[in-house]
């Protein structure tokens, strides 16, 4: 793809990289010509995604050109947002800083980052703030697309880290898609499905969603199950792989625990039962649990219509112990998948930059919190490890509350994507919060910042970042960033020299200055631990394809599968996590897990159906659910800025199945208002294959390219306007595939709606 007018002799250089718009990670070379980036192309040597690159990929870098990037520090004076130099701004942040530390302490500072920076930010960052500050409020906004990822794979497993490879896909006989949209999320990875679906020895293919989405018109079983149900039905195939004996009771009994207390819980799910919550037929679930259980290699994957769901852990365990009942992990075409949601979530994990200590280790372990202070020379009292590191919904709380007074917010647009937007708007916009905002673009929260920091971006600095098949890439800088514009780890090491933090022998705390000696420092880190990246250089990841952690002497092209020798991350001493009470979110502590004693076995945790927190009633009948489309990427900050994808999904949608638009005498195109008790958004409607009951509002929708700039004019367009403040009570993360809303109709509008056409939004004829 290259821009209108430029062709192949004027490319000066390609510049190695790979897509940040998902969890993905497509390697592409970036075209170069006169300075600036003027293209893409798929890297066919890579393994992810073999040359192939998905409509974000393709068309998303021209955000980078746009003119409306920040090029200089912007400082709040009387009430308006005006330029500062560099020395301005990072001085007011800085004393801010130092003058809450004083009065109050590190507790009144918390930072919240995002799933899309590079590794080297992301663990400078970690170092900062666990190391020299010493507050225990900084997460991502990972917490709301892979927390529960996470946590689901440390309940089971022990650690984080993706037990499986892509090259499953290739060689799965089944295959389980539960909550998620492949085909608009991870649109490469889809391809490589329909290569084996449309190929000679397709795999048999069971997908759960209540949109009629491009994967569910090719399954062989679609159960379009009610929202917030997963877990019921979960339990129920389960019940069916034990009744029918489709299970591998030796590598059960060897190689997991937790066996009977899993038998005596989902015994109480038979198919009847489950079909009654979930809203589908019982003979349905029977053939999707036979499919599930014959098969010979099975893949099972799920993301956010599980993670964004209330018992978010539980059901993402349920999905891992598929695996396990019929043995299929550590080997070809066997794996569960818990899929990451944005392109260096994973990062965000590994280097501690969501709370959790770096390098997977576990917060609770005097040891693991003893190694990373020799790591960083500091004190291992000075890292805060006297309770869970704080996630971002209380984070929030704490803005609210008022103990914290600076947050920090780096690279993510929560006055979009954070639930119940009247609250979180009402939160940034106190006075007694000192907001900083270090970004590309002024969206919607950074018009209401103290202080806006201009980023550099992908493509504009080097680094490298893992993808969720833990495929690491290294993405070289193409081009300058546009004015003075400076990648987050530069903008981030300027900030602690102005703190003037340090390590115990009185040195500069944060001991490099370019991203490569960030990552030789992290790599050291990592030593041993399951991330382990010891064997990794950036010289070694140039050229050729990506490569997998574990990365060591052990492993030095890397590691396909984990697990292979089917021995688990969950002895004592070396697990991540003492694992929770999926039910009430109470976390274990070591002589609980001392005692369980699982000692290199994998946990089958189970947990009992609850119904959501909030349910349909009279006043509010319909169930919403919120969601992405393929065009778009998050808050639309880069892709609202290419054109083909701004013009292909222009604006927010509301999709509601045939029966309930009939009900409504409601047609196709009119503008609707959908009511939650917590705000409204009016749209367009889309008349779809969706489930009948049920709403899908996309969530991109935001208000920065309004005249309204940072908040509703009126009728709101942001999915979130509906959503409620409430988590999942392990994974912390935040629900937005349940709550109760009330549609009318507003007036007539024009069909078709401005939705797209060849995905899960596609018009159904009357
Ligand atoms: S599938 Fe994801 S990583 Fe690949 S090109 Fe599309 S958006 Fe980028």
């Amino acid at each position: 793809m290259l821009a209108e007018g430029i062709s192949e002799a004027d490319v000066e250089r390609w510049v190695q990289s790979a897509c940040v718009l998902c969890s993905n990670g497509c390697a592409l070379d970036i075209a170069v010509a006169d300075g600036r980036m003027v293209g893409v192309r798929g890297r066919g040597v890579d393994r992810i995604n073999h040359g192939r690159l998905g409509p974000k990929g393709l068309y998303g870098w021209q955000a980078n050109a746009s003119p409306e990037r920040l090029t200089r520090p912007l400082v709040r004076r009387d009430g308006s947002l005006e330029e500062a130099t560099w020395d301005e701004a990072l001085d007011l942040v800085a004393s801010r800083s130092q003058h809450l530390l004083n009065e109050t302490g590190p507790s009144a500072l918390g930072f919240y980052s995002t799933g899309q920076l590079f590794l080297e930010d992301y663990y400078t960052l970690g170092v900062i703030v666990r190391g020299g500050i010493g507050t225990n409020h900084l997460d991502g906004n990972t917490r709301l697309c892979t927390a529960t990822a996470d946590y689901a794979l440390k309940e089971t497993f022990g650690s984080d880290g993706q037990p499986g490879s892509y090259t499953d896909f290739d060689e799965c006989d089944t295959l389980f898609l539960l909550g998620h949209n492949v085909a608009e999320t991870q649109t490469v990875l889809w391809m490589r499905i329909l290569d084996r679906l449309q190929g000679p020895d397709p795999p048999r293919l069971v997908v759960v969603d209540p949109r009629s989405t491009v994967p569910a018109r090719e399954a062989d079983i679609h159960l379009a199950i009610r929202n917030g149900t997963n877990l019921a039905l979960l339990n129920a195939i389960q019940h069916e792989l034990i009744v029918n004996g489709w299970i591998e009771k030796d590598f059960v009994a060897a190689h997991t625990l937790g066996f009977e207390k899993l038998r005596q819980t989902v015994m109480e799910y038979s198919p009847e039962r489950a079909a009654e919550i979930c809203g589908v037929d019982a003979d349905q679930i029977r053939e999707a649990a036979r499919i599930l259980g014959t098969g010979e290699r099975l893949v099972s994957t799920c993301l956010q219509g599980v993670y964004q769901s209330h018992q978010a852990t539980a059901s993402a365990c349920q999905v891992n112990n598929l695996n396990l009942l019929r043995g299929m992990i550590g080997k070809p075409g066997c794996a569960p998948f818990q899929l990451n949601g944005q392109p260096t979530a994973q990062n965000t994990r590994e280097c501690g930059a969501n709370g959790d200590p770096a390098g997977m280790r576990n917060w609770q372990n005097l040891d693991h919190i003893r190694e990373l202070a020799a790591h960083w020379n500091v004190d291992p009292l000075d890292i805060p490890s006297w309770s869970p590191p704080t996630h971002a919904m209380q984070i929030f709380r704490y803005c609210e509350e008022g103990s914290i007074r600076f947050l920090w917010i780096l690279c993510t647009n929560p006055a979009v994507s954070l639930p119940e937007l009247h609250r979180i708007r009402s939160i940034l916009e106190q006075e007694r919060l000192f907001m900083v905002v270090s970004d590309a673009f002024l969206t919607e929260t950074a018009q209401l910042a103290d202080v806006v920091l201009p980023a550099a971006i992908w493509g504009e600095k080097m680094g490298v970042f893992t993808n969720q098949d833990r495929t690491v890439h290294l993405s070289e800088k193409a081009v300058d960033p546009p004015g003075e514009a400076k990648p987050d780890m530069e903008i981030l090491i300027e900030y602690a020299k102005r703190l003037g933090l340090r390590d115990k022998d009185g040195q500069p705390l944060i001991k490099w200055s370019t991203p490569e000696e960030c990552f030789e420092a992290f790599k050291q880190m990592t030593r041993g631990r399951p991330c382990d990246y010891t064997g990794l250089t950036y010289d070694k990841l140039r050229g050729g394809s990506g490569i997998q952690w574990p990365c060591n002497e052990k492993a030095p092209a890397g590691t396909e599968r984990l697990y292979q020798d089917l021995r688990f991350n969950t002895t004592s001493d070396y697990t991540e996590d003492y694992g929770h009470d999926l039910l009430t979110g109470a976390s274990h502590e070591r002589k609980h897990h001392a005692e369980l004693n699982p000692a290199g076995r994998a946990i089958l945790k189970a947990a009992h159906y609850t119904p959501p927190f909030e349910s349909v009633r009279d006043e509010y009948p319909l169930l919403l659910t919120t969601g992405r489309t393929v065009y778009h990427w998050h808050t639309r900050t880069k892709t609202r800025r290419a054109p083909q994808l701004q013009e292909a999904a222009p604006e927010a949608w509301v999709e509601i199945s045939q029966a309930d638009a009939a009900a409504l005498g409601i047609a196709e195109g009119d503008l609707v208002r959908v009511t939650s008790p917590r705000g409204a958004v009016e749209a367009p409607v889309r008349i779809s294959g969706i489930r009948d009951g049920v709403v899908f509002v996309p969530f991109h929708y935001g208000y920065w390219d309004t005249d309204a700039g940072h908040e509703p004019d009126g009728s709101g367009s942001a999915a979130n306007e509906l959503t409620m403040t409430a988590w999942d009570p392990v994974s912390k993360q935040p629900i937005f595939k349940t709550a109760a809303v009330k549609l009318e109709r507003v007036g007539p509008g024009q069909a078709p709606a401005p939705a797209p056409r060849q995905t899960a939004s596609a018009p159904v004829e009357p």
